[in-house]
């Protein structure tokens, strides 16, 4: 149904294949690409701005890997910057903050439709039944209805409670949301329950009275999580929905529904980008099993339309550094730098933001990373230094010492920095190597080892 994003930065990327680094012009080229892609999967247009211009930074300079295309190495810088706006691999998922003195209260919000009903009793089956992907112990749910306004709307709850067994509050006729929800706490006390969830009226658009009713009985109820209720089919107006109600109610995460649909998922990341809390939940399904608990990284790749990319991406990165580390070891055997090598331990940083394990133990990059550390060196010195490398001859690199003074203009030059720049990164190659050759004395990286005990 989409063109793929990689299908389309292939044509944009074709002319590039087998160059170093990504230059700003071919970056923002493909970042246009990439903000078409997110608004087919449905990002609100600011946050879609918003995030192309972070990931742009991110993109810019990066080195190509061998075995991948530009274009694919993009959708993985992409990709890999949305997963962690997502909330990040290691995000806490399905956690709800419930340790407190019980009953703990959880208030669902959301437009009418989004879900909330269902969602509600789909949460109060998952915690009476504990385990599950959180390991959680059982706990005792009771669910209140405070939605007024649609005709049985109330015995819509409390027939899934019967479905899930939840305790539902028994309906009183007349009563109003707030005296509902005081009703709700003090049952919720005196019967023991450790989670009480309140289900709130819809509202088809933000319309005050709702808004109001919502806030008030927020006062009154003082919910430990509100976790509003979005339909992830929500496009464009996902902004203003998340706006409204987090202008309300101080919300604690929130649920996206039809995640089983047709729905790219960009409303998670507007939703995100705006309520700035975590993505707890998506509903997969009208069945009262079909939640889940929220997963960055495969809505990631539904947004982007990909996924295979980015795992081949990956692998690649994993083969090259391999191949780094073992090319390292038996230049370390040969008391052997050059700068390739310094190129091979430049790169290594920037991936690992400090330096390689082998790296470490060589007293010129240990003052590297202290400079980095402290700050003095960022990555955009560690990009020019690969640029100087990247404008030397082969035989330059191989031969470090036939870089004379001549040649040193020429880098300068080639690469936009000063001859002072090509000095210094001359003097920090000159003291690794000679730190190479001290190791080699001591009888190889197996002999330093020794020494260090
Ligand atoms: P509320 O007005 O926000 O309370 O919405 P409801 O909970 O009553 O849900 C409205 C409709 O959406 C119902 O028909 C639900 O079965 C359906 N629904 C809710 N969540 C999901 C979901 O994750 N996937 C699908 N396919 N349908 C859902
Ligand atoms: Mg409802």
């Amino acid at each position: 149904m989409f063109d793929s994003l990689s299908d389309r930065l292939g044509g944009v990327f074709d002319r590039l294949r087998g160059r170093g680094a990504l230059t700003e012009a071919d970056v923002r080229q493909a970042m246009r690409e990439v903000r078409v892609a997110l608004l087919e999967a449905d990002v609100a247009l600011p946050v879609a701005r918003d995030f192309v211009e972070k990931a742009t930074e991110k993109a810019i300079g990066q080195n190509v890997l061998r075995s991948v295309t530009p274009g694919q190495q993009v959708v993985k810088i992409v990709n890999d910057a949305l997963v962690e706006m997502l909330g990040g691999d290691d995000a806490e998922g399905a956690t709800l903050q419930l340790d407190v003195a019980p009953p703990a209260i959880v208030m669902m919000v959301g437009l009418q439709g989004s879900g909330k009903t269902t969602t509600t009793a789909k949460i109060a089956r998952r915690l009476s039944k504990g385990g599950g992907m959180t390991g959680e112990k059982p706990r005792r749910v009771l669910m209140a209805s405070l939605d007024v306004n649609r005709p049985a709307a109330q015995e819509q709850l409390a027939t899934l409670g019967t479905q899930v067994e939840v305790a539902t509050l028994p309906i009183v006729a007349g009563q109003q949301p707030v005296d509902i929800a005081r009703r709700a706490v003090q049952a919720a006390k005196l019967q023991g329950f450790d989670v009480l969830m309140l289900d709130t009226a819809g509202r088809l658009h933000v319309d005050s009275a709702l808004m109001d009713e919502m806030r008030a009985v927020a006062d009154v109820a003082r919910p430990q999580e509100i976790l509003l209720v979005v339909d992830a089919l929500t496009g464009q107006d996902a902004v203003n929905v998340a706006t409204n109600f987090s202008e309300q109610v101080p919300l604690t995460g929130v649920v996206l529904t039809r995640m089983d649909g047709d729905a790219r998922g960009g409303a998670a990341l507007s939703m995100r980008a705006v309520t700035g809390k975590p993505i707890k939940f998506a509903g997969v399904g009208e069945k009262l099993d079909a939640l889940e608990a929220f997963q960055p990284s495969r809505v990631a790749g539904r947004i982007l339309g990909m996924g295979d990319v980015v795992s081949l991406v990956e692998k690649a990165a994993e083969a090259i550094q391999q191949e780094d580390a073992e090319r390292m070891a038996s230049r370390l055997a040969q008391g052997k730098f050059d700068m390739n090598d310094l190129r091979a331990q430049l790169g290594q940083m920037r991936r690992m933001g400090g330096l390689g394990a082998l790296a470490g133990m060589i007293p010129g990059m240990k003052k590297a990373q202290a400079a980095m550390a402290s700050g003095a060196v960022d990555e955009k010195i560690l990009l020019r230094m690969d640029a100087m490398i990247t404008s030397m001859t082969p035989k330059e690199r191989a031969k470090p010492e036939l870089i004379n003074a001549k040649r040193k203009i020429r880098i300068a030059k080639g690469s936009g920095t000063t001859v002072q720049d090509v000095n210094k990164l001359m003097k920090m190659h000159l003291e690794m190597s000679t730190a190479m050759k001290k190791i080699k004395k001591m009888g190889g990286l197996k002999g330093m080892m020794a020494m260090l005990g």
